[in-house]
């Protein structure tokens, strides 16, 4: 299987020693340098009854962590900005409760050991949470995170989360959290190697937003000690042990080359033959936008909106969601934003839109149902795009998530529309609407192909189980034939079908994609250039070739073997 790792045969490049750790590459491009793994949690010690004399030290203690804790993350949030510093913050502030402190006093007053009283007071107001479903249970990774950081506190220990070696290096961990990941220093870090995740994880997503490498999903990372030196290949998805100085030097070779490829084009995405293909950037939060519009691309294909609902208990005024889509409108002034309409439900539950009681929530009334339910949500979210939209001089273009059936759509569009917003689209992401993409475009203006939902969808296969990678990787063949489904439905209809999931920052994939008759592409920043070289080294004939190649392959470890093999016959020209 692939997605799951083995040490493999010892490469040709790599040293007597080396190992070859295979997992899903990620964000191409490679890095080398020593490990340094994020701490893991203390292991308890055995629980000790502690005597009446001790209690009121042992008391103390444990209240001392608590604090110790809070103003450590007190500290943090102030030396950080933005999304990082605010999620700091709201982790102290949960540190600093009194109800904790006094919960885990009680326990000790009872003979409870310290440690033993925190991990039990930390207990019970997670099972309330979990209990609370949605936003809340959410919040049970962070409160894990606190119990971690004042057993360690309490028992001594070094604290769990980020290294901090004082050079670049590796960062190898089980999983990153988003409260992980807001801290990560991508001056200091050089590549992710995680045991867990998937192609769409939020690990993912995030080395892409970083522009780092990573392989996720590589189940032998624990073999990864401190300081070993690694050499990780985020386009072979592999993460080679003690690497050959020859390994090494023609990995970094490599990414010069691959670097000077990016930088030769510019401008408008175009095929080697001048076919053109639109080069677009993701947007999925505001401290994003500086690079996002910084980068070289003809605008914003996918503006996930959901950011402005998070961390609350009720839906934003029209007024908050106008000031920040204006904000993203006049950053893109004179380009495109494709606005995506709220997508909660499932892997982004909101408390006041989303039931916290449905067996299958990815299954529920997510995406574009929850408008169903709530018609309220979706008219003032599009009153806010189109007061946003109105002399901002950007071209906003609005998409529904989660459509199903062409009734939908229709519906979606008449909404947009009675808004005096001109283009309104839908996401395929369903594979009932890639099957039936020829009727649902003939209900809008475009289609917008989200490869991580349609994955999902279509091999039963929850996108954030990491276990289940095989599945979700965007080269499988039966989920190539429902890009063409509904990229061939817009040819027929004069629309255009762009793809807007992680299988459009693959720049190998995107000729597939190309091939298949897709017409833009959105992808993280960083990823763009080398999406941009790839189609400008390769025809559109080269592009359909390798298209029909990775629809004939068996399976998507095939799909992308044959296709890298048959793309190299054609090498990118000297001048752009
Ligand atoms: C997708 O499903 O491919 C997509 C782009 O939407 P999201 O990842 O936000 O669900
Ligand atoms: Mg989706």
């Amino acid at each position: 299987m692939t997605g799951t790792s083995t040490p493999a045969a010892t490469a040709p490049t790599a040293t007597a020693q080396a190992a070859v750790l295979e997992g899903i590459g990620i964000g191409g491009g490679s890095a080398a340098g020593p490990v340094a793994r994020m701490a893991p949690p203390a292991a308890m010690p055995p629980p000790r009854t502690v005597e009446p004399a001790e209690r009121p030290a042992e008391a103390a203690a444990a209240r001392d962590a608590l604090a110790w804790v809070a103003a450590d993350l007190t500290e943090r949030a102030a030396a950080t900005k933005g999304d990082a510093s605010e999620v700091l913050s709201a982790q102290s502030m949960m540190a600093a409760d009194p109800a904790l402190a006094d919960r885990a006093e009680a326990l000790v007053h009872d003979g409870c050991d310290a440690a033993h009283a925190l991990d039990a007071a930390f207990g019970a107001f997670r099972a309330s949470l979990e209990a609370a479903g949605g936003y809340f249970a959410e919040r049970v990774a962070d409160l894990d995170d606190l119990r971690d950081r004042s057993v360690a506190r309490v028992l001594g220990l070094p604290m769990p989360g980020l290294p901090d070696p004082g050079h670049p290096h590796i960062l190898v961990a089980q999983d990153l959290a988003p409260a992980d990941t807001a801290l990560l220093d991508p001056a200091n870090v050089s590549a992710l190697v995680t045991e867990r995740g998937g192609p769409t994880s939020h690990t993912a997503i995030l080395a892409k937003i970083l522009g780092l490498p990573a392989v996720v999903g590589c189940a032998d990372a624990a073999l990864l000690t401190d300081g070993r030196t690694v050499l990780v290949d985020g386009t072979a998805g592999t993460v080679v042990t003690d690497p050959a100085p020859d390994a090494v030097t023609q990995a970094a070779a490599r990414e010069e080359q691959r670097r000077r490829d990016a930088a030769r084009f510019s401008g408008p995405g175009r095929t080697a033959d001048g076919h053109a293909v639109k080069l677009l950037v993701n947007l999925g939060a505001l401290h994003e936008l500086p690079a996002a519009a910084a980068a070289d691309s003809e605008g914003v294909g996918l503006f996930r909106t959901e950011f402005l609902y998070l961390d609350r208990d009720t839906a934003p005024t029209a007024e908050e969601q106008t000031d920040a889509y204006r904000a993203v409108f006049a950053a893109f002034a004179g380009r495109r934003v494709v606005v995506r309409t709220l997508d909660a439900g499932a892997d982004k539950p909101l408390p006041f839109v989303t039931a916290a009681d449905e067996q299958n929530p990815a299954l529920g009334v997510r995406g574009l149902r929850t408008a169903d339910r709530d018609p309220r949500l979706l008219e003032t979210q599009l009153g806010a795009i189109a007061a946003a939209a109105d002399n901002s001089g950007a071209e906003v273009w609005v998409m529904a998530p989660m459509v199903s059936v062409p009734s939908e759509a229709a519906a979606f569009a008449e909404r947009v529309r009675a808004h005096g917003l001109r283009t309104a689209g839908a996401m395929v992401e369903v594979p009932a609407a890639a099957l039936r993409a020829d009727r649902l475009v003939q209900t809008c203006d475009f289609l917008s192909v989200g490869t991580n939902d349609l994955a999902q969808y279509a091999f039963a296969a929850d996108r954030t189980l990491g276990s289940l990678a095989e599945f979700l990787d965007p080269w499988q063949p039966a989920l190539l034939e429902l890009v063409r489904k509904a990229a061939q439905a817009g040819a027929g209809h004069g629309r255009p079908v762009g793809v807007c999931g992680e299988a459009a920052a693959d720049p190998l994939l995107a000729l597939v994609l190309v091939g298949l008759g897709v017409t833009s592409l959105s992808a993280a920043p960083s990823c763009l250039g080398d999406v941009r070289a790839s189609l400008a080294g390769h025809s559109l004939d080269d592009c359909r070739r390798l298209a029909a190649v990775a629809l004939d392959a068996p399976d998507a470890t095939a799909a992308r073997a044959a296709v890298r093999e048959a793309s190299a016959v054609r090498e990118a020209p000297e001048t752009p």
